[in-house]
C-alpha cells in the first residue's frame, strides 16, 4: 500500500470539533487538512488550511475537496454514501463505503452484528405500526423504539411501556424506518475505539466506562472498572467488526455490560469518538493522531495509558464558561471547540483528569 508522507493534505468530510481536533493531531505530523462541511464557520474551518462550505452531495464541490487533498476522511457519519463514492473514484477514502452504510442504519448495523456473531438486545426492523405491534408482541416491554437513520444523542427514540399507544409512538417518530429493541437493564456502558490499517494490522484502546445523562455523554472513565477479561473481551468485539467491515481508520463500538458481565453491541462509529477524548491526554498516542497515521498508511501508535487512570468530562452548554476554574486545577486539562454559541446540551469543550501512576 502507498503511504501517504508527511506534508500531504488529509480531506476531513464534516467540521464539528471531532475534524478538529483531527486537523490539530494531523497538523503536529506535518499534514495539512481541508475540510468539506455544509456549515459556516465551523470548529475544524478555524484550525484548518482551507474550508470547503458546501452540503455533502454536491458534486462541484466534492471535485474541488478531491483536487485539494490526497486521502479523505470523515467526522460525521451521515455524509451520503454517493459522495464517498464519487470521491473514491479519484483518492482513496478511509473508511469506505460499507462501514459508513453500516454505521448509518440501524437495521443494517444491527444485522451486521449479529451476523458476524456479536450479541445485541433483541431487535426487530419496524417499518409501520403493525410491524411495531408484532414486534412488541415478542419482545415485550420495556422496549425502545428508535429511529433507523439520523439518530443521535437519544434523538430519535422512544421508550415504549405497557402503557404506551403504539399508534402515537409510531406517529411521533416521523419516519418510515426504525428498529424496536428489548430493553437491556444494563449494569455498565462501555465503549473501545479500534485503529486499523489498511494492510489489516489493528491497535486497540482499553474499554472505557461512559455515562450519560439525559442520553448525551457526560463522562468517560478509563479503563473500565471491569475485569481484565471482561475489558480483552470487549477489545475483541470491537476488532471483531473493524476486521469484518475492513475498515481502515477508527471504529467506536458502544456496547452494554449486563448483570451476568455479557457484551452486547448498541452502535458503531467508523470515526473519532467523543469516549476516545481521554486518549489526547492519558494515552501515548491519542485517538486523532492515529486517525491520521492510519489513513495515511503510517505505523500505527501504542495505545498505552500514560496514567492509572483517567476522567474526561464533557463540557456541556454553559459549563464551558467555567473555563478559569479549570485552568487554575493543575490536574486538569482543558480543551475547548471554540463554538460560538452555547446552547443546553451542545457539547463546548472537555476536561481530562489523568490519575498518575505511582
Ligand atoms: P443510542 O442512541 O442507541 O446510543 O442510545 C442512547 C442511550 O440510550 C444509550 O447510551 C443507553 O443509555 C440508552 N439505551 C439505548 N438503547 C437501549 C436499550 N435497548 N436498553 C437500555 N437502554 C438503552
Amino acid at each position: 500500500m502507498t503511504t501517504i508522507p508527511p506534508g500531504s493534505t488529509i480531506g476531513i468530510l464534516g467540521g464539528g470539533q471531532l475534524g478538529r481536533m483531527t486537523a490539530m493531531a494531523a497538523a503536529r505530523l506535518g499534514y495539512d487538512c481541508v475540510v468539506l462541511t455544509p456549515t459556516e464557520d465551523s470548529p475544524a474551518a478555524r484550525v484548518v488550511r482551507e474550508a470547503i462550505v458546501a452540503p455533502y452531495d454536491d458534486p462541484a464541490a466534492l471535485a474541488a475537496f478531491a483536487f485539494k487533498v490526497d486521502v479523505v476522511t470523515l467526522e460525521f457519519e451521515n455524509v451520503p454514501a454517493e459522495a464517498l463514492d464519487l470521491l473514491a473514484t479519484r483518492l482513496p477514502v478511509r473508511p469506505g463505503r460499507l462501514a459508513l452504510e453500516t454505521a448509518q442504519d440501524r437495521i443494517r448495523e444491527k444485522a451486521f452484528f449479529n451476523t458476524v456473531g456479536i450479541d445485541t438486545a433483541p431487535w426487530h426492523p419496524v417499518h409501520g405500526v403493525d410491524d411495531l405491534r408484532a414486534a412488541l408482541a415478542d419482545l415485550g416491554t420495556p422496549a425502545v423504539l428508535k429511529t433507523a437513520r439520523l439518530g443521535y444523542d437519544g434523538k430519535g427514540q422512544t421508550r415504549m411501556d405497557a402503557t404506551t399507544d403504539p399508534a402515537a409512538a409510531w406517529d411521533s417518530l416521523g419516519t418510515d424506518a426504525a428498529i424496536l429493541e428489548g430493553f437491556v437493564d444494563f449494569a455498565m456502558e462501555v465503549s473501545v475505539i479500534v485503529a486499523r490499517g489498511a494492510d489489516g494490522h489493528m491497535e486497540t484502546y482499553d474499554a472505557v466506562q461512559n455515562i450519560h445523562e439525559n442520553h448525551i455523554l457526560k463522562t468517560t472513565i478509563a479503563p473500565a472498572p471491569l475485569p481484565p477479561g471482561q475489558r480483552a473481551a470487549a477489545r475483541l468485539l470491537a476488532r471483531r467488526a473493524a476486521e469484518a467491515l475492513d475498515l481502515v481508520g477508527l471504529l467506536a463500538v458502544e456496547m452494554f455490560v449486563t448483570p451476568d458481565g455479557r457484551l452486547r453491541a448498541n452502535e458503531m462509529a467508523p470515526r473519532p469518538h467523543n469516549s476516545g477524548h481521554w486518549t489526547l491526554d492519558g494515552a501515548v498516542t491519542d485517538q486523532f493522531e492515529q486517525l491520521a497515521r492510519a489513513v495515511c498508511g503510517l505505523p500505527l501508535g501504542s495505545t498505552a495509558p500514560i496514567g492509572r487512570s483517567a476522567r474526561m468530562t464533557n463540557l456541556l452548554g454553559n459549563a464551558a464558561t467555567d473555563w478559569a476554574a479549570i485552568l487554575a486545577d493543575p490536574a486538569a486539562k482543558l480543551h475547548l471547540y471554540g463554538k460560538r454559541e452555547a446552547r443546553a446540551g451542545r457539547k463546548m469543550g472537555h476536561v481530562t483528569r489523568v490519575e498518575p501512576k505511582d
